[in-house]
């Protein structure tokens, strides 16, 4: 028998990041992870980048990862612009007004994990079992046992689900969810624009969803181009020169014309939310307890919200000395991030739901919306706070500077 104090399931980035937090406060942590690792060199450039928002990046560098991250490649972005496709309505975001070098940063995910997978690797507290599954979770007792698909057992006060948006924990410990479907589905690309892309991230709404243009190296762009389902498979079929003018059209030619694209991937797009986070000797976080429309680039961010807070709620309880597993423990995590998750995934519905829409009424609704929004300094200001994580209840791993409040 394997003897940890918490087992996390998943070593995607929320579930790593979790490790690494706990690792860091001496907490033994036993990580499970099903995927092979793939070595630096023979990796691929990810066609899916992620927006990496202020917040996220405090958690990186408190957890010491942030300059293996930065100095692999990250590409800062300024500024960012939105506009309707029906209409004259546009907001213009500057990280300047908030007196920041950016709002956010552009990472490939593998980037980013490679950064965490070193960090576990040198953290004597944390023990990778990868690549592995587990077989049978059992909480019911005063430990929770978990069996690996090879025979090993692992026990410890507490389990973390951190095994993403279909989560096999989440099921075998009888969670329900709440679901949609949108019925959207995104492509995502590397493109390069004919025109340079100002260190801007830009997005248009047009009626079957939102097509964004988020600045990476070299003049590229990293796209996710939402479209109705039966859009998209059509969209995945053509070839390039058609998707290059399609793509360009979509976007009004706003950076030009496409001169290059790399490999298309596309993504399904649900809501879930799971109606709990914790139950006695179990916790759920990132995509294992919500996933969100990927039009605001805030699905891993809220993960890592949720890493860095039920890390700090476990080290609490442990210097107490109160058991990290109890539900009366775990709750704080629950109330603390739940309602934070439900908002977020609430605003995006609205947006998603407004802005994908033909009606006219609607769109004067939202070209009026967009410009108040570019014409008031205080309303723009709260957006940004709330697109670079800086609002809300914030975890001590993300916490922001006095410099950085003071200026909101
Ligand atoms: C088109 C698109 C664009 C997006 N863009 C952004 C963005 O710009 N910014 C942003 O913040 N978010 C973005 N997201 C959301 C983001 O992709 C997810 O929120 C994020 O990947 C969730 O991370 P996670 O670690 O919780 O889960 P995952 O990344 O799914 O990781 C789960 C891990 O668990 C492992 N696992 C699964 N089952 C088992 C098992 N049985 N045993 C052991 N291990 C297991 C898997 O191998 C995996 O490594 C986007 C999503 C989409 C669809």
């Amino acid at each position: 028998m394997n003897r940890f104090d918490v087992i996390i399931i998943g070593g995607g980035i929320v579930g790593a990041t979790a490790a690494c937090a706990l690792g860091r406060a001496g907490v033994r942590v036993a990580i499970v992870e099903a995927r092979q690792p793939v070595p630096v060199d023979q990796q691929k450039p990810d066609s899916r980048v992620f927006a990496i928002t202020r917040a996220s990046e405090r958690i990186f560098r408190s957890l010491g990862v942030w300059e293996n991250i930065a100095s692999q490649g990250v590409f800062a972005f300024t500024d960012m612009e939105v506009w309707d496709a029906a209409g004259e309505g546009m907001t213009h975001f500057d990280a300047a007004e908030l007196g920041e070098p950016c709002l956010g940063h552009m990472i490939e995910p593998r980037i980013i994990e490679t950064a965490l997978s070193e960090q576990l690797a040198s953290d004597n507290h944390i023990t990778r079992f990868c690549p592995a599954r587990f077989k049978t979770v059992d909480t019911r007792n005063e430990s929770v046992t978990v069996t690996l698909e090879d025979g090993q057992c692992l026990t410890a006060s507490l389990l973390i689900a951190a095994d993403g948006v279909r989560s096999p924990v989440r099921a075998a410990l009888g969670v329900k969810t709440r679901d949609h479907d949108y019925r959207q589905t995104s492509i995502v690309a590397l493109v390069k624009t004919s025109e340079p892309h100002r260190d801007t991230a830009w997005q248009r709404f047009l009626p079957g969803g939102p097509l964004a243009f988020l600045p990476m190296q070299d003049g590229w762009s990293s796209i996710v181009w939402t479209l109705p389902t039966a859009e998209a498979d059509r969209v995945m079929q053509l070839d390039r020169d058609a998707f290059h003018a399609e793509l360009s059209a979509a976007f009004a030619n706003r950076l030009g014309s496409i001169v290059d694209s790399g490999e298309r991937e596309s993504w399904p797009l649900r809501r879930m939310h799971a109606e709990q986070y914790v139950m006695p000797r179990a916790a759920l976080i990132g995509d294992a307890a919500h996933a969100i429309h990927p039009l605001a680039g805030q699905g891993v961010n809220l993960g890592l919200l949720d890493a860095a807070a039920l890390a700090e709620v476990i080290v609490a309880a442990r210097q107490d000395d109160r058991d990290p597993g109890a539900l009366r423990v775990l709750r704080r995590y629950e109330r603390w991030r739940r309602g934070e998750n439900l908002l977020m995934m609430s605003a995006m519905d609205v947006i998603n739901r407004t802005f994908s829409n033909a009606q006219s009424p609607l769109g004067r609704l939202r070209n009026l919306g967009l410009s108040l929004a570019n014409r008031s300094g205080t309303l723009r200001r709260l957006f940004m706070r709330h697109a670079m994580g800086l609002s809300g209840d914030l975890p001590a791993l993300a916490a922001v500077s006095e410099e950085v409040s003071s200026s909101i």
